[in-house]
């Protein structure tokens, strides 16, 4: 890569309690269809319990995706189905765009479980981006210590995908990528 400004990272994110809450197994015993209500930061399943995203991950999504950057989803979710209804639902920006379309129109979105080490690597192979040129957000340690040993850049995320968390997870990409230049 040329010296100067390091390229921007391809960004990867987990979706249950990172992106949104109530993660789905949470939801057993509910059910889908998922609707939106007049909130696009909120849906709700056909009994009516909420679906929220967490902190700025929508304006991070619209962001973005304005800048023509596809975003990755790693999920190991217990039910992968509601949550691509839900990425499908969820609308990010005023021109309709969801968190599916955000995603590749779904080409990027690696839901099932396993080691995500696994869903890196069908990212990789898709992309062609290596691992130390990715940002991973993920709210479990495990997943964390999983996905670091590629050399992605991965940034826990104890209370979903906040305006700070998404600084540092940048913050630490550049310093990465500073130590690998030297
Ligand atoms: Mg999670």
């Amino acid at each position: 890569m040329a010296a100067g400004a390091p390229a921007r990272p391809f960004i990867v994110f987990d979706l249950d309690a990172c992106c949104w809450l109530p993660e789905m197994y949470q939801l057993w015993g509910d059910s889908p269809p998922f609707s939106q209500t007049s909130d696009p930061g909120v849906l709700k399943t056909a009994r009516g319990t909420p679906v929220r995203l967490l902190g700025e991950t929508r304006s991070i999504f619209a962001r973005l995706y304005a800048e023509g950057r596809p975003v990755g989803v790693a999920s190991r979710s217990d039910e992968p189905e509601w949550a691509r209804e839900c990425l499908r639902k969820f609308i990010v920006d005023d021109a309709g765009t969801s968190m599916w379309d955000v995603a590749g129109k779904g080409r990027l979105v690696e839901i099932y479980k396993g080691s995500k080490t696994e869903h890196f690597k069908q990212l990789q192979q898709k992309t062609a981006v290596p691992f130390t040129q990715m940002l991973f957000f993920d709210d479990d340690p495990s997943n964390i210590r999983d996905v670091s040993r590629l050399g992605v850049t991965c940034i826990l995320t104890p209370q979903g995908m906040t305006a700070e968390k998404y600084d540092e997870g940048i913050r630490a990409f550049m310093s990465a990528k500073e130590r690998q230049s030297r």
